[in-house]
């Protein structure tokens, strides 16, 4: 019961890329470069576990962003010449590069890592991928000219790399959707579709993780702007409900979501954010089973998996670090008190 798990990334150490920092740059390059992103894989994998997180992921060590370590690895998109386009409804600017032809990937994105990791750990692997409606909202098109059909083109490569994921023993691929908090209408028209597609003939465990953002400026700023009560999943929740997602990531700890609204996700899973990646003040693990008992009230217990808000990218390591071992602790608390 309880299993903790994290949303995704985790901070880049010092030697592999710049810290800090949502687009980090690389510290090296070739060789070099990949020998220390296996490091940093590794590293966080012992962390993790160390730390008692029971589902562990490569912590995103590999990628330097988590849409653009995807489309990296995609045919048809122009690199050379980025482009500032405002993202997530003009939120906030972001250079991003553009589709100029037949959409196809290279090769395997994230073979390496899932393998690497897999041969590494006995724990549940979870590995993220970007969700088709949060890419087509993070690259400029000058090709197809229809944004649900290049969605659901994503949604295809997608598909080929998850299955491929699944050949490698990852127990669990997690669709990154923060788009489907500011889109609403959208994602019932076709987003869900297209989160669909991109699980299609899986058999294991498959997420969606809907938050409000990394902890930077522009997602704070915003927040303000939402009012007393952040009613967003309410529009999209029940039509998560009645999709084929097993499991439903999201935002909880320090949020103004109101708790009531997971009522809504019945008959799946739910990842509860219980750890804040927008302060650095470390939740105690008291807090952290409070917040669990809380969520409780509109989740059934089995269905109820600890986890952070969103990613850690941009964090402090330490920071990090200490608010994983607070997650596990606090869920160790929650076990005895409400097992
Ligand atoms: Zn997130």
């Amino acid at each position: 019961m309880f299993e903790t798990t994290i949303a995704g990334s985790l901070p880049k150490p010092g030697w592999l890329a710049e810290t800090k920092k949502l687009w980090p740059t690389w510290r090296a390059e070739g060789e070099e470069l990949t020998a220390a992103k296996r490091d940093a894989t590794l590293l966080w994998l012992k962390e993790q576990e160390d730390a008692g997180i029971d589902i562990v992921s490569d912590g995103e060590q590999s990628r330097q962003h988590f849409v653009h370590g995807f489309l990296e690895y995609v045919e048809g998109i122009d690199f050379e010449h980025k482009v500032k386009m405002g993202i997530r409804n003009n939120r906030y600017d972001a250079m991003v590069p553009t589709v100029t032809g037949p959409l196809r990937l290279k090769g395997r994105v994230h073979q390496i890592e899932a393998r690497l990791a897999r041969a590494h750990t006995k724990k549940k692997l979870k590995i993220t991928l970007p969700g088709p409606m949060t890419i087509v909202d993070t690259i400029a098109d000058a090709y197809y000219g229809d944004k649900v059909k290049m969605a659901m083109t994503f949604a295809d490569l997608l598909n080929q790399e998850a299955r491929a994921l699944e050949r490698d023993g990852v127990d669990t691929i997690q669709f990154d959707e923060p788009a489907f908090n500011v889109y609403m209408d959208d994602v019932k028209r076709w987003g869900i579709d297209a989160l669909h597609r991109a699980i299609k003939g899986l058999k294991c465990t498959t997420v969606v993780h809907i938050c409000y953002g990394y902890g930077i400026k522009a997602n704070l700023d915003w927040k303000q702007t939402l009012g007393g009560e952040w009613r967003q999943y309410e529009e999209i929740f029940p039509a998560l409900a009645k999709s084929r997602i097993k499991q439903v990531s999201l935002e909880c700890a320090n949020s103004r979501v109101p708790l009531e609204l997971l009522k809504l996700l019945k008959g799946k899973d739910v990842l509860v954010g219980v750890i804040d990646v927008a302060t650095d003040k470390i939740e105690t693990p008291a807090q952290v089973a409070a917040t669990i008992g809380k969520a409780l009230k509109y989740v059934p217990k089995r269905r109820l998996f600890p986890c952070t808000n969103c990613g850690m990218a941009p964090m402090d390591r330490e920071i990090a670090l200490a608010k994983l071992k607070a997650l596990a602790a606090g869920a160790a608390i929650a076990r005895k008190r409400f097992g």
